[in-house]
């Protein structure tokens, strides 16, 4: 199960209802694992409010650069020692270890657990696996923006389950053994080797992807191919030209048809829209099963 939780969602200058970028993704399997995207300003404070404690964040993947979305590490990593972190903390990001060496000698961190900063490449049209565990992966490709930005893909690896009805048809019970089956493959049973196909199928791991800032750009309709959900830059209504290394709403939603995604989010928006429906109507005709992204909202993805 995913639990994705938008901690801001403005572009550029924040208002009263919307913060700087910011987005948790909580993965759970048998372990639970806390990834931030983007860290705007005031990222703290809206995870005290979601109940999600910044301790527990293993990973970190700035999209860019800007302040919008990165100003809130300072901050973070000052808390975070003051709390006697000693779990390591992995930034990503274009250009990481320069960026990431600066914040660190902004002023006095005295910063007691490990942190360590990895480049993504942020040039070119490949998607690239930056990061894999026993049960996800993270992808990124190049976005198009002002300044190098990335794209990135959270993918949960594609799982064995078991399939009671197989079960059944075999006459075989349920019990501690599946969970050894599922890990290993096979097992042996009595006088007989159970196989994970003769019991099993596979359930295909929730895809994720988050754009940050960017101009509509390929790279994303390829990274975003039969993505469960896309997270997309949605700044403008219309095409505009303070915007044209963002995206407006109808750019975003013919990225999610071409990419054939289940579900559009349009995050990002600009401090203009105080009513946010026209955008949503707007996306929805070309790509029906768009939402606009508000602060503090939760998706659950299972
Ligand atoms: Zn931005």
């Amino acid at each position: 199960m995913i639990v994705i939780t938008f901690l801001g969602t403005v572009s550029g200058i924040p208002t009263l209802d919307r913060n700087h970028p910011a987005i948790v993704l909580e993965h759970y399997t048998n372990t639970r694992d806390v990834l931030l995207f983007d860290c705007g300003e005031g990222t703290q404070k809206q995870l005290m409010k979601a109940g999600i404690s910044f301790m527990q964040i293993s990973k970190i993947f700035i999209t860019h650069w800007h302040a919008d979305h990165f100003a809130g590490l300072i901050p973070m990593i000052q808390t975070m020692n003051l709390e006697k972190r000693k779990k390591p903390l992995i930034i990503y990001g274009p250009e990481a270890e320069k960026f990431v060496s600066n914040i660190l000698d902004l002023g006095y961190f005295g910063v007691r657990f490990p942190i360590e900063a990895r480049n993504v490449d942020f040039e070119g049209n490949a998607i690239k696996k930056i990061d894999e565990t026993d049960d996800y992966e993270v992808y990124a490709t190049p976005a198009y923006h002002t300044v190098p930005a990335v794209a990135y893909c959270f993918k949960e690896k594609d799982k064995w389950n078991i399939d009671e009805e197989k079960l059944d048809k075999l006459g075989l019970k349920r019990g501690a053994w599946l969970r050894k089956l599922k890990k290993d493959g096979k097992y042996q049973l009595k006088d007989k080797v159970i196989t994970i196909e003769e019991v099993g199928y596979v359930k295909r791991g929730l895809k994720i992807v988050y754009t940050g800032d960017t101009k509509p750009h390929k790279n994303i309709a390829n990274i975003a191919k039969e993505a469960d959900m896309l997270i997309h830059d949605g700044t403008f209504l219309e095409e505009d030209v303070g915007g044209k290394y963002h995206s407006d709403v109808k750019k975003a939603a013919e990225i999610a048809k071409a990419a054939g995604v289940k579900r559009l989010v349009l995050t990002h928006i600009s401090r203009r829209y105080t009513d946010t429906a026209e955008l949503e109507e707007q996306a929805k005709k070309i790509f029906p099963d768009t939402i606009v992204a508000k602060d503090m909202m939760k998706l659950t993805l299972k």
